[in-house]
Parts: structure tokens; sequence; C-alpha cells
């Protein structure tokens, strides 16, 4: 049966009704720094086998584990040096380390997609927070977009994909950080598998070594496919000047004359908030025929994430 998605307040009461529907196994969108989370109990099949079915998302790719706190994570994965050192500097934020699983974890195997490591994040957002603990177990929370589209910051981006699908979603506004959070493997030698809302830079500040990047070719993860973060329209990159049937999206003084800008004073971590809010709205002002021309971003700090998306929302689809 297709539930009918409630708009809950970022209140105690709403918070108190979102925490009640996962409990009976439903799925509930909130809000995180980062993007919204499509959450659901991590430990449950039923609960995690929803989550793949509201977006369409392969089975192969694993869900990052939502906690309120490192103390809880501990429970679920083995924590190294590196790890704690990361966790120390990061918790709560926009970081994911993926750790060997603990035995008995308690997760429900569709989580990890039967790897023997598993994603966790602890989030900073004060509604993910208080629903984490009020919940009071994990919850398994990818993007709560349909698989391959533009990820969702605000409570209307995910009635707009989701509604109909899900029990609920809390409004809690627009996302602070705009892009999901950076995943480090720590399963082995220590490895950028997705950049994001934490700039690698600081991540190689606090772990004194460099970070090693993905192998190429290898996924682990839904952010690394190719075509993904996908407007409907299609996507030039680097462009400096519009071409007749697109609508450029400025970075900065010098594309001062675009129809939308991510940061006219070429901001990055203003950029990253705006990002999927302004490919929707560029998706929508180009309608049936046009396109998508996006200024050129700097490959440093948090343009390493903004970056990335781009080029995958630019990939050639299937
Ligand atoms: P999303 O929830 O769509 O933002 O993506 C969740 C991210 O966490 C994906 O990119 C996953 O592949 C990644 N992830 C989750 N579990 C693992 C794991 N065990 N190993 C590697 N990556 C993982
Ligand atoms: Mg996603």
């Amino acid at each position: 049966m297709m539930p009918v998605t409630a708009c809950l307040a970022p209140t105690p009461e709403g918070i108190a009704q979102a925490a009640d529907l996962l409990r009976k196994g439903g799925l509930v969108a909130f809000p995180t720094e980062t993007v919204y989370g499509l959450g659901g109990d991590a430990r449950s099949d039923h609960a995690v086998a929803r989550i793949f079915a509201a977006k369409g998302r392969p089975h192969f790719n694993p869900l990052i584990v939502h906690l309120p706190d490192a103390a809880a994570a501990r429970g679920l994965a083995v924590f190294d040096a590196r790890a704690d050192a990361l966790a120390a500097a990061f918790w709560p934020g926009p970081l994911t380390l993926v750790l060997p699983l603990r035995a008995g974890s308690g997760l429900s195997g569709l989580v990890t997609a039967g790897l023997p490591t598993v994603a966790l994040r602890v989030p900073a957002h004060p509604v993910a927070q208080a629903l984490l603990q009020l919940f009071g177990g994990p919850l398994a929370a990818p993007s709560a977009n349909p698989s391959g589209r533009v990820s969702p910051t605000r409570a209307a981006h995910v009635t707009e994909g989701l509604g109909g699908r899900i029990e609920a979603v809390i409004d809690g506004g627009a996302c602070a950080v705009g892009v999901e959070s950076t995943i480090v493997g720590l399963d082995g030698a220590a490895r950028l598998l997705r950049p994001g809302g934490v700039p690698v830079e600081a991540l190689e500040t606090a772990l004194g070594q460099p970070l090693l990047l993905r192998e190429a070719g290898k996924i682990t993860a839904p952010g690394q496919l190719a075509a993904h973060y996908a407007p409907g329209a299609p996507v030039r990159l680097d462009a400096i000047a519009a071409r007749p049937n697109e609508v450029w999206i400025g970075f900065g003084p010098q594309s001062a004359g675009a129809a939308l800008t991510l940061s006219g004073t070429g901001d990055l971590a203003e950029a990253a908030a705006r990002l999927f809010h302004t490919l929707r709205e560029a998706d929508r002002l180009a309608g049936p025929g046009g396109a998508i021309a996006v200024a050129p971003i700097p490959e440093r700090g948090l343009g390493r994430a903004i970056n990335d998306r781009l080029r995958r929302a630019a990939a050639p689809r299937a």
C-alpha cells in the first residue's frame, strides 16, 4: 500500500511521531547538515528493503548507518587509532568512516550489501541528533531521492521525489553543508571513497598522512557511479559563457551575467550549500530541450566535492 507522506515539524512532537513510525518499520526522511536522509531501522531487513525499493536503488550499493555518537558507533565496528583520530576531529559532522563490521552488530545484512565492512556517520544536525537519540538505534539513511537523481537539500525536494513512497519527512529547512558526507575507507590503507562535506585537506592534516584515492573503476559506493546526481537537462561544465539554449550557473564575479549563481563572491561553502537546489532550479528554467552550463569551480576544499557531483551530473547517461 502506498503511504501518504506526512510532513512533520522539527519539534519534540514531530520528532516523537517520526521515531514512532521508525519503530514500526516505517521510512522517515530527516534533515542532516549534508542532505536529507531517508531513514529506516538499520536492524530491520524489512525497513532496509523498503529503503532500496523507495529509492529504486541497486542492492549492491551499501547504505550509511547513522548514530547519535561515537560510543554507539563503536558497538557496530572496530575502530583503530586512525578511526579514533578522525572521529574525535570530525564527529558529529559530515564524515563517514568505512570500518570492519563487528560480529553480532545486529545490523541487517542488506545495509552492508553483505560486505565485511560498514559505513558509519554521526550527523551534527540538531533534528537528526534528536531523532537518533529518541529512536535509540542505528538508522540506515541514504540520500532521500530516487536513485541517480539530484540529492534533496529541502523537505520539498524530498516530497517531489519520494512523496507517496515513504511515511513522513521532517521539515528542518535547508541543509547547511549541502553536499553529502566525505567517505573514508579505513579497512586497509586510508582511502578517499567519496569527496564531501569535510575537505580532504582537513582529513589529511588530522591523519598526518595523505589519503589514497579509490581504485579506478572499482565501485564500492553509489556516489561512485559515473552518472549520478543527474538533473533532467544535459549539463556542460567549465562554461565561461552560455550558449543560446543553455541556463548558465555562475560562480564568482567573473560570471555575474549568469541566470543563476552558486556564489556571487566565489565562496565554496556557499556554493556547496546551494548546489543541488540550483541544479533543480536550472532544470526547471531549462525546460524541455534546454540545457544547463556551469562555470568553472576551483578544485580545492569543498570545490572537490562540488566538482565530483557536477562531473557525475554531466556524465553520459545510460
Ligand atoms: P548515499 O547514502 O547515497 O549518500 O551513499 C552512501 C555511501 O556510503 C555510498 O556511497 C556507499 O557505497 C557508501 N558505503 C556504505 N557502506 C560501505 C561499505 N561497506 N564500503 C564502502 N562504501 C560504503
Ligand atoms: Mg545519494
